[in-house]
């Protein structure tokens, strides 16, 4: 029965191949597909209006009696036909150019019509649509009654999708069968599947739409989180993993050296990471914390328990420039404790390679930070028991489990200082432990936000000119290196020479990009670190994880070019030290999202804040980067206004995974094949890590 609605269209009546063609590119290819073509919305044409009570330029619907009609051409050599209809009053219905509609009508027929009034020259409604009422026919589709609206191309009428579907309704809804346990159905009161996507097309009032939708986004939700539940209970109940069990030595060595105290947020994310990793079931976990909020000296503890167990650790970066960076952090650590580090990147020459390939595979490092260069086929460690994979967004998925695979399932923790709102995190990483490091350091001073106008330019640059003259490091970001000859862009390489000969001539001016010799940008980017440089002009090369503690000023030109995470992230560089610092967006943008955007830049220092709204304003799919990370695609679920549906779902699904992981339980065999349809790679355990 359930397999009737994999039907393709093309065997259904009044379904012919070109619009077989039209429907394949709105992505439908069977029954099924057709019944969750929802629409978009719907109309109310169920409420017949009299003629004598018509308003001019509002829709209405009405129902009479044909009484005259004919046809007639225009001197523009139009075609009229016109068609005079009656209840006590009298109404004409005008189509222009389709004179053949003459044949469709009889006179002393009962029909309906829907559509704008107009008075002017007298009263009639132009191009109605219609729809015929005869005795066989009791239901009418198109008007007298709420109708679907659908999100269509412009080669298909709503009139012939809507009676494909009718069609399709009429003839395939017994096929439907209602795969939700019955008990969750009964709890939240869900609505039967089968009414759910009927009252969907064609509801009966418009407040049964509601309940309807509910069911369907719950299904949503529901399906994916079962799969991420299967996921996450595989790894942690099925996978022998290792468990850090040794008293932390370390860890209370380095607390008493530390030059600070650490917040109560990185205090509970390490007690929640090293609860993880005593115990003998993996860890895969996600630790979320705002720029700057701290996340490297909570690798660092977790790293140190992985060592006193006897095992070694590995962080792998993004950019040589951030490996770097850690090694340099790690090493001031870790190396008065007597730890050995090796750092591993891509023109790390062959020599000193080999010699630390050796040197890790015999277990004399036990830290290795290093870029993508960690997962060649040649390193090979003596015992890895975790991995740290900082601003994890940068990394595939693939990526992740190569470098697993060097260890015998090692712990796995996930950084990003892109914050996830928990919705998203509960949708895009459901299979993931979440951490999140929520309060700054408490020395912090808040990075000042102005967005200016570029009328405000030569003040600005007085304004740089002091900070210069106090001995403060600058970033000014471009979006673009070039300029482009189609849009009238500042960019990099003309805004570093005016700098350079001109307005700052006095100061040494640096500029890096991404496809600059990767040797010339490091050294750049090294020169700034230690003070040699006072202005790097840049690209958005500079957005992830770089510290630069006396760089006071993040300049960001066309700044309405930028996501909004993206700014948060560039201004995520400055407000690193103590002392005073700004962040300056020019911007002469007038459109609403470039103004709320910027507006929330100049509002907000908080990152998840931050996150809400770039979520709202771009969706989930744009703020992931969707190809990288598989989003869903929800059939009508949207997880910020579905939020508490989703929580709902979330929790129904991990009790129902507890309870049968494999879905083995008869009663869960619909639900199971219907979550292979929806995720076909999905449902594979122990591969998916
Ligand atoms: P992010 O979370 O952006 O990776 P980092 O780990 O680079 O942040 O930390 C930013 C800066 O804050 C570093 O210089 C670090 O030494 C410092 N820091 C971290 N934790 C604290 C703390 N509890 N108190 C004071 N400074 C801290
Ligand atoms: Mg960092």
């Amino acid at each position: 029965m359930q397999e009737r609605l994999d039907n393709d269209i093309q065997y259904l009546k009044g379904v012919g191949p070109r619009r077989v063609k039209i429907l394949n590119r709105l992505g439908i290819y069977t029954v099924r597909d057709l019944l969750y073509f929802f629409p978009r919305r719907h109309e109310d044409r169920s409420k017949f209006t009299r003629i004598a009570d018509l308003v001019s330029n509002e829709y209405h619907t009405v129902k009479g009696t044909v009484r005259a009609m004919g046809v007639r051409r225009t001197y523009k050599g139009f075609t009229i036909f016109e068609l005079m209809i009656t209840d006590n009053g009298t109404l004409t219905a005008i189509w222009f150019n389709q004179p053949y509609l003459k044949d469709q009508f009889i006179k002393g027929q009962e029909v309906v019509i829907y559509g704008k009034i107009e008075t002017i020259p007298n009263l009639h409604i132009n191009n109605p649509e219609y729809e015929i009422l005869s005795d066989i026919k009791k239901d009418t589709i198109h008007t007298g009654r709420i109708v679907p609206v659908y999100p269509l191309t412009e080669y298909l009428t709503q009139k012939s999708i809507r009676s494909i579907l009718w069609g399709v309704l009429n003839k395939f809804s017994a096929d439907i069968i209602d795969y939700l346990p019955q008990a969750i159905k009964k709890e939240y009161r869900l609505s039967d599947l089968f009414s759910a996507i009927n009252t969907l097309h064609f509801p009966k009032n418009l407040s049964d739409l509601e309940k309807a939708r509910t069911r369907i986004v719950f299904d949503d939700f529901f399906i994916l989180q079962v799969v991420l539940a299967r996921r996450k209970y595989d790894l942690k109940v099925e996978t022998a993993g290792i468990a850090h069990n040794n008293i932390v030595n370390l860890s209370l060595t380095l607390k008493k050296n530390l030059p600070f105290s650490l917040t109560k947020s990185q205090e509970k994310v390490i007690e929640e990471i090293f609860s993880d990793m005593t115990s003998p079931q993996p860890m895969h976990r996600l630790l979320q914390g705002d720029v700057g909020s701290g996340k490297t000296i909570v690798a660092v503890f977790a790293v140190l328990l992985a060592i006193d167990n006897g095992y070694q650790a590995a962080i792998m970066a993004p950019t040589e420039m951030l490996a770097l960076q850690h090694a340099n952090t790690l090493a001031s650590f870790l190396e008065p404790l007597g730890l050995n580090i090796a750092l591993v990147v891509g023109r790390t020459k062959v020599g000193l390679k080999k010699k630390l390939y050796a040197q890790i595979e015999s277990g004399q490092v036990q830290i290795i930070i290093g870029t993508h260069a960690l997962l060649e086929e040649k390193l090979k460690f003596r015992n890895l028991s975790l991995i740290v994979i900082d601003e994890q967004h940068k990394f595939g998925v693939a990526q992740r489990l190569k470098l697993k695979t060097k260890g015998n399932n090692p712990d796995v923790m996930v950084m990003t200082a892109t914050p996830i709102p928990r919705t998203l995190a509960m949708t895009a990483y459901g299979d993931l432990d979440v951490s999140k490091i929520s309060e700054l350091p408490p020395n912090r001073v808040p990075v000042k936000t102005y967005w200016i106008t570029e009328k405000k330019r030569a003040g600005l640059y007085n304004f740089l000119r002091q900070r210069l003259n106090e001995k403060k490091q600058i970033y000014v970001v471009y979006p673009l290196i070039e300029a482009s000859e189609k849009i009238d862009l500042k960019d990099a390489t003309q805004m570093y020479e005016n700098f350079k000969n001109g307005i700052f001539k006095n100061f040494n001016i640096g500029l890096v990009y991404g496809r600059q010799p990767k040797n010339d940008r490091e050294k750049i980017m090294s020169d700034f670190h230690q003070g040699k440089i006072d202005i790097l002009v840049a690209t958005t090369v500079v957005e992830v994880g770089i510290d630069v503690p006396n760089a006071a000023i993040m300049l960001i030109e066309h700044a309405e070019r930028f996501g909004l995470s993206q700014l948060h992230q560039l201004r995520g560089r400055v407000g690193r030290g103590s002392e005073e610092s700004y962040c300056i967006l020019l911007s002469d943008a007038k459109t609403k999202e470039a103004v709320q955007r910027l507006s929330a830049m100049v509002n907000t220092l908080d990152g998840f804040k931050i996150a809400e709204v770039d979520l709202k304003i771009r969706g989930p799919g744009e703020l992931l980067g969707t190809r990288q990370h598989g989003f869903p695609e929800f059939k009508l679920a949207d997880i910020i206004k579905d939020a508490n549906i989703l929580k709902i779902a979330r929790t129904e699904a991990f009790k129902l995974v507890a309870a049968d992981l494999n879905l083995s339980h008869r009663s869960n065999q619909l639900l199971k094949k219907v979550i292979q349809q929806t995720y076909p790679r999905g449902f594979e355990l122990s591969k998916t890590g």
